[in-house]
């Protein structure tokens, strides 16, 4: 056993006993990692009031790597983040980018992972109102594809062919297909058992955007930022499979508090 310090976000915590917790930590060296916090719960605990979900420090574990459970000897908090848990909107897409972590980071050190989780926390707290979505959509894009699920977005997933200027698979749109990981020819589209999405043009061209963090962020209204977070809603579950619910990510796709629900016409729905 080993005694590890390592940068660590806190990405879920449940009451243990009487006086301790466990908590799920993403940590930049240890990936994503389950620990025991003994008396953070007393009054005096050393943790005070650091290990709250999506707060950021240097959390020092007692590690074994055979162990499932890891002891938390402690957590010097640097960023409690407490701007995102007083808005809603940023709280709700800071929740799924966590819960993206949680269930597709493996408990392996994957820095790049580490540092989205990280900038993309940073970006929802810094980022003005209009564009919390757009921000919340492409770190979930960036997270997905740092963990090794990259969408491929410039030529057909299936056999490299160009998607623009054939019609893509149907009158002005591009086909997208999350069991495919990506987009597909006209040809590919048509062979498919159940219509895949159809992505107009400028719903393409933003999710292009979206997936590029050089990029300027694209203006969506709340129709197409639903329809965004819809789309990458799906591709993670698609990814996950049956394992378990994504309630986080459900909150955050469904949005109910700011916008009305959104109408399928912009990018219409497979199922
Ligand atoms: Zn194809």
């Amino acid at each position: 056993m080993t005694l590890v310090s390592t940068p660590a976000v806190v990405l879920q915590t449940h009451r243990y006993s009487e006086s301790s917790k466990i908590v799920r930590l993403a940590t930049r060296d240890l990936g994503v990692q389950s620990a025991i916090a003994k008396g953070v719960l007393r009054p005096k605990s050393p943790f005070g009031a650091a290990l709250e979900t999506l707060s950021e420090g240097v959390a020092q574990l007692y590690h074994k790597e055979t162990r499932e459970l890891q002891t938390l000897a402690a957590f010097d908090v640097i960023e409690l983040r407490r701007g995102l848990a007083g808005d809603l909107g940023r709280f709700a897409g800071a929740a799924a980018l966590a819960e993206v972590m949680l269930k597709m980071a493996p408990a392996a050190p994957l820095a790049a992972a580490y540092d989205a989780l990280t900038h993309g926390l940073d970006a929802l707290a810094a980022v003005t109102p209009d564009q919390v979505d757009a921000v919340a959509v492409r770190w979930v894009w960036l997270l997905v594809g740092v963990l090794g699920f990259a969408p491929e977005l410039d030529a057909c997933v299936r056999d490299g062919s160009p998607v623009t200027g054939n019609g893509g698979g149907g009158e002005g749109t591009i086909a997208f297909n999350a069991a495919d990981g990506g987009v597909l020819c006209g040809r590919c589209a048509g062979l498919q058992p159940s219509p895949p999405t159809r992505l107009p043009r400028q719903a393409y061209r933003d999710l292009l955007t979206l997936n590029d963090a050089g990029a300027e962020l694209p203006a969506l209204d709340a129709a197409h930022a639903a329809a965004h977070r819809r789309l990458v809603a799906r591709f993670v579950r698609h990814h996950l499979g049956e394992s378990g619910a994504l309630r986080a990510l459900d909150f955050w796709e469904h949005h109910a508090w700011v916008t009305p629900p959104p109408r399928p016409a912009h990018i219409s729905a497979t199922s």
